[in-house]
């Protein structure tokens, strides 16, 4: 959110990607917690930064290393035989 935010001089808590804090209770008073970012309306994937073969600044900023960018098929491939990943297409 915060690379986001820098990249395109907008204010603070404005991005394209937010991240979103999801908690399922568990028997025996456990809880987990997970941290997912969603992209949202104001992504535009960026293009200035991509046309110039950039990564977009998230994945490039991200200390998770949990975004990845590319076409359709790149992404496809590389989700193979990982575990709870999300494909999103912008267009
Ligand atoms: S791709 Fe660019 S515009 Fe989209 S969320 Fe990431 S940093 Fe923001």
């Amino acid at each position: 959110m915060i690379a986001c935010s820098q990249e395109h001089n907008w204010p603070a808590g404005m991005a394209g990607m937010k991240v979103m804090e999801v908690m399922q209770d568990l028997p025996k008073d456990k809880a987990y917690l997970s941290y997912i970012p969603f992209p949202t309306e104001l992504c535009v994937l960026c293009a200035g930064r991509v046309k110039k073969g950039l990564q977009p600044a998230c994945v490039q900023h991200c200390m998770a290393n949990c975004i990845s960018h590319g076409t359709i098929e790149e992404l496809a491939k590389e989700m193979k035989g990982k575990k709870r990943t999300v494909l999103w297409n912008p267009n």
